[in-house]
């Protein structure tokens, strides 16, 4: 595996892959990478002649400083871990390679309408165009064939998605599962900041998605609604900062079974400082 931290190690170890004719695999993280991750790098091996992971901590997509500053940073695991995996490059850039310009003259601006004004979009100010920028960046490095995302940022896709018609790139997006833990948390890079009791009661997010969807027949949308805000709220560490049920296409709230083909429901939870999201479909 080729480690990667500068512009020009990136492009020539590009150039190289395209020069022999041979197609690229790309998936974007913030490092700190678990089996979530890993579920992304091995479809992009199964689907591509090469697969290349970006590791970085993109100070333009987090509106929260303390946030930013407690984000977990494992580098040399993240390496290590992408080795093991069979990945074949690694694009670990400074903040200064991927922002020569200074971050306090970054000006790009994407407007996502209203995929981007709601939820993640709302609860998270500028979130969506850091996002927008940073991706935008590394697909200019990088030039994949195909990009990889997890559903677990399930608004995300639909952003990166609206970003790419919007900009008409050329890079094929591949929507992956969640992968969880055995008792059903959604793994993030963020869980290894909770303690024991926060990590115990954290079960609860996706146990009480789960019996969402076991209850699609008997209730209506705003009854489901209130059954997951009412029993996340009622575990004590646990406090929703939102549940949305929404097209899974727009990304607007629905109201009725029939509104939408595709219904999504998603979750933002605090506990205590650590911010958890997750999702299910509810229809399909
Ligand atoms: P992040 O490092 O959090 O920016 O995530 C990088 C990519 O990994 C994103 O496309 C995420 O959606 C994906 N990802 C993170 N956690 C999971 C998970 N539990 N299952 C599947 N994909 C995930």
């Amino acid at each position: 595996m080729i480690v990667c931290t500068s512009r020009e190690e990136i492009s020539s170890a590009v150039e190289q892959i395209r020069k022999q004719g041979r197609s690229l695999g790309f998936i974007p993280t913030m490092g700190a990478l678990h089996q979530g991750h890993i579920s992304l790098v091995k479809k992009s091996i199964a689907d591509n002649d090469c697969t290349a992971v970006s590791v970085f901590v993109n100070p333009t997509q987090f509106n929260n400083p303390n946030d930013l500053k407690t984000y977990p940073r494992t580098v040399d695991a993240d390496i290590a871990l992408l080795e093991a995996t069979g990945a074949d490059i690694a694009f670990i850039p400074s903040v200064e390679t991927m922002y020569p310009e200074g971050l306090e003259n970054v000006t790009e601006s994407y407007d996502f309408g209203a995929i981007g004004a709601v939820m993640e979009g709302a609860a998270r100010p500028g979130h969506f165009n850091g996002v927008g920028i940073v991706v935008h960046r590394l697909f200019d490095l990088v030039k994949p064939d195909r990009a990889y995302f997890g559903m677990k940022d399930f608004q995300q896709i639909a952003i990166i998605r609206e970003m790419v018609r919007q900009r008409n790139i050329n890079i094929e997006i591949i929507p992956c599962p969640i992968v969880r833990e055995a008792d059903g948390l959604a793994l993030s890079s963020r869980n290894t900041r909770l303690n024991e009791e926060q990590r115990k009661q954290a079960v609860q997010i996706s146990q009480t998605l789960f019996k969402a969807a076991e209850l699609t027949n008997k209730y209506s949308l705003p009854e489901l609604k209130s059954f997951v805000i009412n029993t996340v709220n009622s575990v004590p560490l646990l406090d929703v900062e939102y549940f949305e049920i929404v097209d899974g296409y727009t990304m607007q709230p629905v109201n009725s079974w029939n509104e939408a083909t595709w219904i999504v429901g998603c979750i933002t939870v605090n506990v205590g400082d650590v911010r958890l999201i997750d999702n299910i479909t509810l229809k399909q």
